[in-house]
């Protein structure tokens, strides 16, 4: 149930044990249609991470060829600035790749490699609920969507030995769940408002260094950017900039194209260059009110044959850039739970097991930094244990300044190639304040 990045890599998955997949999506799916109503916020900036990278490519390889082909960018260490109010972080040996490329064209590639597999068919149709039998999931009722993509049939029944919920941050499980007698997993929310904005440029060929590109930028509070806590700047294909300004709260970064660029002026030099060349598409300005994640770990009473992937099971705050990969890495739970003899008539309390350390893992680098803010924001008073905690973060973070060491761990675990556990290695935190020269103290 669900047709866009984690439905694909669940199918992908899936197709290597079933005889056959279905994959029911509402939404009409052409080739980069642009903006579709399931997927509202396929406008907005969306980097692969490494972690996705690697898994994109030992599951579906050839997407990255014909990506690059199309004009997106492959970035490797010296394509790639990620940088502390205009600072770049330290380099260091070796080094991951990320994808800079414009979502419904991600999304297009893999849904072609995918539904191209024999036995792995894209039904048009919104599932509206489950059927059962001895407390296995047996079935999804559905209604097929016409074209202007409401329901316009009568509701049908496809059978099926295992269901997938795939359908999004506002996905309907919990509720058909808690309607048929079973356990609703807990919803567990953080209040994290990003205001997004995000618009296309011309890229001026003139400039080789900068065809393949990627720039994140952090800004802390008492930067002058005028509201703006991070900022990116993506080369991707059609020979374009796609340049988008995040703030918190009530900082809305500019909703037309003067705004837009009056708030790049204030930022490091590279957002004035990104922007400095015509619009090929507005600016697109995108809110998220929440962090979220249900708890299926701690549901009893689930019924069996039955998972859920992607931004059903959690949905972060977007500028940690971990949902494609979270989605890629709970696949590839489903695929270790379906490879380990999963006993498939009881409830997949296994699988839900291997992903909570996923979802714990990306929970606590996205929802971490946004507990201390708000918590900054509230004047909240924080356990000694927690304020320790932020303020070894804190060494870290602007030891990654100088130290590549330090900024080699911080990356992998942004990149979500580690566990944040490793962060909390004490020789980190000693290089990390030896690079900062004791300048802060707990
Ligand atoms: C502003 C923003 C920026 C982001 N940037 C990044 C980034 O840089 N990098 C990154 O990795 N991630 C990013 N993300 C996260 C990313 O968009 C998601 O994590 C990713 O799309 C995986 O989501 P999903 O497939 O679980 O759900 P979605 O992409 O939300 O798709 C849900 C699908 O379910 C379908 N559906 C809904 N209801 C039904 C139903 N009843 N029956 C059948 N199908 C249904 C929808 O039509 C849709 O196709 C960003 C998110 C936002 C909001």
């Amino acid at each position: 149930m669900g047709g866009s990045i984690a439905g694909l890599f669940a199918a992908r998955v899936l197709a290597d044990r079933a005889r056959q997949v279905v994959v029911l999506e509402p939404d009409e799916i052409t080739a980069e249609a642009g903006t579709r109503a399931g997927v509202p916020q396929d406008q907005q900036v969306h980097t692969l991470l490494p972690a996705g990278h690697q898994w994109v490519e030992r599951w579906i390889p050839g997407v990255t060829e014909e990506a690059r082909e199309r004009g997106a960018s492959l970035c490797g260490p010296d394509k790639t600035v990620t940088a502390l109010n205009g600072f770049p972080q330290a380099s260091y040996e070796g080094g991951h790749h990320m994808l800079a490329i414009g979502r419904p064209l991600l999304e297009g590639l893999i849904r072609d490699r995918v539904t191209a597999l024999p036995h792995v068919s894209l039904v048009r149709a919104r599932a509206t609920g489950l059927r059962y039998t001895d407390g296995a999931t047996d079935g999804v009722r559905f209604v097929p969507t016409g074209a202007d993509g409401h329901g316009t049939q009568e509701e049908e029944t496809l059978a099926a030995d295992f269901v997938v919920d795939a359908m999004g941050r506002s996905s309907r499980l919990s509720h058909w769940l808690e309607e048929d007698g079973y356990d609703q997993p807990r919803l567990e929310r953080l209040e994290a408002p990003v205001n997004y904005a995000t618009a296309l440029f011309e890229r001026p060929t003139t400039f080789e260094d900068l065809e393949s590109a990627a720039v994140l930028q952090l800004f802390t509070p008492d930067h002058p950017s005028g509201g703006v806590s991070v900022a990116a700047a993506n080369a991707i294909e059609g020979g374009q900039w796609l340049v988008m300004l995040m703030g918190y709260g009530d900082n809305r970064p500019g909703r037309t194209a003067e705004e837009f660029r009056a708030a790049c002026a204030k930022l490091p030099g590279i957002f004035g260059e990104a922007t400095s060349g015509a619009l090929t598409r507005p600016v697109v300005a995108y809110h998220q009110a929440d962090s979220r994640r249900r708890h299926f770990t701690g549901a009893g009473g689930l019924p069996a044959r039955l998972v859920a992937v992607g931004d059903a099971v959690a949905s972060f705050n977007p500028v940690y850039g971990q949902g494609m990969s979270s989605a890629a890495l709970h696949a590839s739970c489903l695929a270790s739970y379906l490879a380990g003899g999963a006993d498939l008539d009881t409830a997949a309390t296994e699988f839900f097991r291997l992903q909570q350390v996923v979802v714990d893992a990306a929970w606590t680098v996205s929802a971490g930094g946004d507990a201390a803010r708000l918590d900054a924001a509230n004047g909240t008073e924080v356990p000694e244990e927690v304020r320790r905690q932020r303020w070894a973060m804190e060494q870290i973070l602007e030891a990654t300044l100088t130290d590549g060491d330090v900024s080699r761990a911080f990356q992998e675990v942004s990149y979500m190639l580690r566990h944040p556990a490793a962060l909390a290695d004490p020789d980190i935190l000693k290089k990390a304040m030896a690079a900062n020269e004791g300048t802060v103290t707990p």
